[in-house]
């Protein structure tokens, strides 16, 4: 869903602004989108509703496109259906039309809690406003509730982002994510940062602290851990979409930039609007990139897999290499162990608080090692992650 009411500083998501009549014939399309793939496609495990700010939506147009995907795809008996929205415009029609069309997960992107962070970042409501509607949600006991978080925003210090984080556990969520701030240049937050308008972003070695201060606060009230990002409270939160996308499942895009997964192929959905509308309109699916899958991709697979879990299975991992092929990696473990990035666990890697911080860096590392030791790999083509768990709204 590309539109927004207005483009917080910080986001490198934002397409377009919302407009009524526009979201609504919008809609229409993305539905008719939906209907053409419907043929084609497998059992679905995680349907997510993402943008932008599908909540922009109106209650009918909401209830229009889950319903929509019920009646369409095929979608096995425990899916599940996300809406992510923003606290301003999520109103109760709009909520109950979610749940009542069998959304059962929705997803919040609060980004702190914290009042003048929040207007600095564009945001509208204050910190009282976006926890009362957190209760209403949470009161409703109809779906898992969660939300975003980030930290290293500028002028964010430890104090207020243990807060936020628990903020989360006070409002007894069904789950959370610990999103680390992407600074992209030329984004009107840098662009802000590099005119003196906002303090600076948190530095790397602060942003480490945080990570670890929200996951120690976070697991010292219980919370599991089900993914880099991601946690969990009770029993309802499953996050499913985004641990199956990162293990490289198969992904249906719907809507214009949409982005989608087929077989290793990645493929990007028109993201203008105007000609995406006009694609749809003829039946023609309006793919406007496709990708080779990149060398090695189960064995990718199987490395970002493991280290979003904080596990890898060298066995698995072996199996999508070749024999031997964790064996050779044994120099490259004990400098991680010898960092404090992993530990070693019969045949498994695991993780500690410093290497889920890096996953990234060391899924992008492993990447490397599995295209030389496979051999006839250009690298410079495949770049590796840079970052860890930024926030990917989508
Ligand atoms: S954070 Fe969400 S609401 Fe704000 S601009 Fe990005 S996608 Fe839109």
């Amino acid at each position: 869903m590309p539109f927004c009411a207005n483009h917080c500083l910080f986001c490198g998501f934002y397409r377009n602004r919302s407009a009524d009549e526009a979201l609504r014939d919008y809609a229409t399309h993305v539905a008719q989108d939906i209907a053409m793939d419907a043929a084609d496609a497998e059992p679905v495990h995680a349907v997510y509703f993402g943008g932008g700010t599908p909540s922009a939506l109106a209650a009918a147009d909401l209830h229009r496109l889950v319903s929509t995907v019920r009646d369409r795809l095929p979608l096995a008996p425990d899916c599940e259906i996300t809406v992510e929205g923003r606290i301003a415009g999520f109103d109760d029609e709009k909520i109950d039309a979610c749940l009542d069309a069998g959304a059962n997960r929705i997803s919040i992107g609060v980004q702190t809690f914290d009042t003048e962070l929040r207007r600095r970042l564009g945001r509208r409501a204050d910190r009282a406003s976006a926890i009362a509607f957190l209760h209403r949600l949470r009161e409703r006991d109809r779906a898992a509730v969660v939300c975003d978080l980030i930290f290293g925003l500028p002028g964010q210090d430890m104090e207020s982002w243990q807060r936020d984080v628990r903020t989360c556990v006070e409002l007894e969520l069904d789950g959370v994510d610990l999103y680390c701030l992407a600074l992209h240049d030329k984004s009107p937050l840098a662009l802000s940062i590099e005119k003196g308008a906002l303090p600076a972003a948190a530095s790397l070695e602060q942003m480490a602290r945080m990570y670890a201060v929200g996951l120690e606060t976070i697991e010292d009230a219980g919370w599991r851990h089900l993914s880099q990002a991601h946690w969990a409270a009770g029993t309802r939160e499953r996050n499913l979409y985004n641990q199956l996308v990162k293990a490289g499942s198969d992904c249906l895009a719907f809507g214009a930039g949409a982005a989608g997964m087929l077989d290793g192929h990645r493929y990007v959905l028109d993201s203008d609007l105007g000609s995406y509308q006009r694609r749809i309109g003829r039946c023609d699916k309006p793919i406007a990139v496709l990708l080779p899958p990149p060398p090695n991709h189960h064995a990718r697979d199987v490395v970002m897999a493991g280290v979003e879990q904080g596990r890898l299975d060298l066995v698995r991992l072996d199996a999508a290499t070749a024999p031997g092929f964790t064996d050779a990696l044994a120099p490259l473990f004990d400098q991680w162990a010898a960092a404090g990035l992993l530990r070693r666990r019969c045949n498994t890697v695991l993780l500690t608080t410093a290497g889920w911080f890096w996953h990234g860096n060391l899924a992008g590392s492993l990447f490397a090692m599995i295209d030389a030791y496979l051999g006839g790999v250009d690298h410079a083509s495949h770049p590796t992650l840079e970052t860890q768990g930024t926030h990917d709204a989508r």
